[in-house]
């Protein structure tokens, strides 16, 4: 289970690093942060870290793996065939109290959506994070599922939000996080409306969105 980073560093340069941006991404490895050094072939070094301790690793073999009952419960990779937009109305249903934003980042639902894609999503679909689940119209199930795939889709194309990616956004570039519309854009303009961007808490979680354009429950 991922939550941190990962980073990669070969003969004392960083050659990968992605995950959650943190500037201390392009610092010198390990750092406070690392929970983890795995000595690869070749002389390469791996760094897990993880500021907040969520991430979990365990070993196992081949066999192990198929029966791994984590894995077994995931839910279909956003991108992929399963995840459907009835599919994805059906989980919503299935947790219908739940805020939708607690949904998203459920990864028995969809694997894979994390903190940033969750408040992209939203705010692409024009959804507020604390809305109950069950009570999204067909047409904003429909329009949240879409948000999904293309806010993913969009990530997978610039290489996510991965090293590159961090340099490029501090730098004014055009990678992912640079055209993000949620994402630090708090106390910023709504890129839709020109609202100014507010933070609130949803389930414990900073969420970033647009008071305009994503109304209250
Ligand atoms: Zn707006």
């Amino acid at each position: 289970m991922m939550t941190g980073q990962l980073v990669v560093v070969d003969d004392g340069q960083i050659l990968f690093a992605g995950g959650h941006p943190t500037r201390s991404m392009l610092g010198p490895m390990p750092n406070p942060t690392t929970r983890l050094i795995l000595w690869l072939a070749g002389g390469r070094v791996l760094y897990f870290n993880d500021q907040r301790k969520f991430g979990r690793l365990w070993l196992v073999d081949d066999a192990g793996l198929a029966a791994d009952p984590f894995l077994a419960r995931l839910g279909p990779e956003p991108l992929g065939p399963a995840f459907t937009s009835s599919a994805f109305r059906t989980q919503l249903r299935r947790h219908a109290r739940a805020p939708v934003k607690v949904v998203l980042l459920d990864q028995t639902v969809v694997a894979g959506i994390g903190n940033i894609y969750a408040d992209e999503s939203l705010h692409l679909a024009r959804v507020h994070p604390r809305r109950p689940a069950g009570g999204l119209s067909g047409a904003e199930s429909r329009r949240l599922h879409a948000a999904v795939r293309v806010t993913l889709a969009r990530a997978v194309e610039s290489g996510g939000t991965s090293f590159a990616e961090y340099v490029n956004a501090a730098r004014g570039g055009h990678g992912f996080l640079a055209q993000a519309r949620a994402f630090r854009r708090e106390g910023l303009p709504c890129v839709v409306c020109g609202t100014t961007m507010t933070r609130i808490s949803v389930a414990g979680r900073g969420t970033t969105l647009c008071p305009r354009c994503q109304r209250s429950p």
